[in-house]
């Protein structure tokens, strides 16, 4: 069996198209036929892989964009939650657990500003076309390479919903340090949102952070205004966030161990 880092040792630097087919080769190997939602424009490419048995009806969705932004490896975002996503396809092929596994394309936009990014294409196209009543939970996976804190976001006062209390218990078995962060929507969003929006309210996004950074995090996401990112500002913040969308963004800052821990969260909520 190959490693998760190795997995996004194979995605990182390839172009979408090249990444989407990695995918669907790592899916075929295991015998998984997953079903492909495309459109021509603008062009997506979703591929879907079903692993509930027959007969299931309520069913655990974890998803994660495949995508890059233009001129990064992308290997934290998101070749990582690609990697984790295998992981959990590889473990449930043959017994099948009640869940469906979703891997996003067009996440990333056409700008790098926040705010004006033009995302999410990948995820929109998916709700516009599927129904998400035999849903129970959504679970985005982003970040997932490097740190040992689980960061589940985002999660304001408000958000004390079923999904992250899932997300927090399972922690908690696994003996998982976990967090809840609450993101602004204007920096940082993820394919958690269109459901959001949608009215959807079990979805979230789930991270690896590292744990000592998470103080100096908070602190900074605090100043952030909309009307500072508009400008085009962006805050300092620590890593991965200083380092997602750039060159930078490779394997060597990653390790197996977070992707194992993720992979042992998400296996533990899709058994849920
Ligand atoms: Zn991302």
């Amino acid at each position: 069996m190959v490693s998760l880092l190795e997995h996004i040792r194979q995605l990182e630097s390839r172009d979408n198209q090249a990444r989407g087919d990695y995918v669907l080769d790592m899916l075929s190997s295991m015998g998984i036929a997953p079903l492909l939602q495309e459109r021509r424009w603008p062009a997506i490419r979703n591929i879907i892989a079903d692993l509930a048995p027959a007969g299931a009806d309520r069913k655990r969705f974890f998803c994660a964009h495949y995508d890059t932004a233009k001129g990064s490896p992308g290997a934290n975002d998101n070749a990582s939650g690609v990697a984790v996503l295998l992981g959990l396809c590889q473990r449930f092929k043959e017994t099948g657990a009640a869940v469906r596994v979703v891997f996003f394309d067009r996440e990333e936009g056409a700008s790098t500003k926040p705010v004006l990014r033009m995302g999410l294409l990948g995820s929109l196209y998916y709700i516009w076309k599927n129904s998400l009543k035999d849903i129970t939970a959504i679970y985005n996976l982003e970040f997932c390479g490097q740190g040992d804190t689980m960061v589940i976001w985002p999660v304001d006062r408000s958000g004390d919903t079923a999904a992250v209390r899932g997300a927090e218990r399972a922690a908690a078995r696994l003996a998982i340090p976990w967090q809840r962060l609450d993101m602004p929507w204007a920096l940082q969003s993820s394919d958690h949102l269109p459901f959001r929006m949608a009215g959807f309210k079990e979805a979230i996004s789930l991270s690896m952070l590292p744990g000592d950074g998470m103080s100096l995090l908070k602190e900074r996401l605090n100043g952030v205004t909309a009307a500072g990112l508009m400008t085009g500002r962006r805050p300092e913040l620590p890593e991965p966030f200083s380092v997602f969308h750039t060159a930078e963004d490779t394997s060597a800052r990653l390790g197996e161990e977070p992707l194992q821990m993720m992979l042992a969260l998400v296996l533990a909520l899709a058994g849920d």
